[in-house]
């Protein structure tokens, strides 16, 4: 393993336009629940509750769960190694574009600044009906289901769910980096979520070269990566940035 680290430290160090395309995976080691895989939410929940539809006709009960699994879940959760270390590979001069399908604010905190939010995030809460948008905070979060302070219509987190299209700045822009990275580096995620796992194929088919870290070895883009690195993403990256500013310096 630690030559696969070696060899995507040279690559990722001498690469021109870095592409990340982080998961759910990368912020496990905050103590955010995955979905898919060991100990994944969807062990325990019914994925229905983030169906549009199903939001629609039982707001209640969605938001219930919504509350639980997002809101609560991240208040007391911190970016952890591998949020910092994207951040740092800004600040020592690579050129990074990072396209995350999380929802949790993680790499912006850390310090990123070039980040599309391909499924949105948590951040903010948007009307259904006058699509007025307004601060996720803790008192409009108290009495559930949340309604819009302007038409009293149902408000619902602005991360897409299940039967949503994505938003379109964040496709272009993704889509963009795809085609105009020469290294993209896959991180946390199970691919099984469309067509955001679209993503590294797009980049593979323009010519980057795939590096990917996950845990667990039946990953997506095996036969489509070019370096699988079978580790945690915080432990992974950390090496990973060492080895870079060692050869910087
Ligand atoms: P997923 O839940 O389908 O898969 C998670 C992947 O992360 C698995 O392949 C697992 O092996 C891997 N993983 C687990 N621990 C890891 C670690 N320490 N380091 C690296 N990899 C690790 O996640 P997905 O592919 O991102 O798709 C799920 C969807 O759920 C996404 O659309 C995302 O928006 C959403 N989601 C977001 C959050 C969040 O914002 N933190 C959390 C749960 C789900
Ligand atoms: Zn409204």
């Amino acid at each position: 393993m630690i030559t696969e680290i070696a060899k995507a430290a040279q690559i990722i160090g001498r690469s021109e336009n870095l592409a990340v395309f982080t998961g759910a995976g990368i912020s496990a080691e905050s103590g955010i629940p995955v979905f898919r895989g060991e100990g994944g939410l969807w062990e325990q929940y019914n994925p229905e509750i983030l169906e549009i539809n199903y939001f629609h006709s039982h707001p209640l009960v969605s938001w219930n769960a919504i509350k639980k699994l997002f809101y609560d879940f991240l208040k007391g959760a911190k970016p952890n190694a591998a949020h910092f270390a994207l951040a740092e590979l800004e600040t020592i001069g690579i050129a990074t574009t990072i396209i995350t399908q999380n929802i949790d604010n993680f790499h912006q905190l850390a310090g990123s600044s070039n980040v599309i939010e391909f499924h949105g995030t948590t951040k903010n809460l948007i009307c259904t009906k006058c699509h007025r948008m307004v601060a996720a905070t803790e008192t409009i979060l108290s009495d559930l289901p949340p309604k819009c302070e302007h038409c009293h219509s149902l408000l619902k987190p602005d991360f897409i769910f299940f039967g949503e299209g994505i938003p379109q700045k964040a496709f272009t822009e993704s889509s963009e980096a795809a085609a105009n990275c020469d290294v993209m580096l896959v991180i946390g995620t199970s691919g099984e979520v469309m067509p955001a796992s679209l993503i590294p194929i797009e980049a593979k088919r323009h010519g980057a070269t795939i590096i990917e870290i996950n845990p667990d070895k039946n990953v997506f883009a095996s036969g489509k990566n070019d370096i699988f690195i079978c580790a945690k993403a915080g432990e992974a990256l950390l090496q990973i940035i060492e080895l870079i500013k060692t050869e910087k310096s």
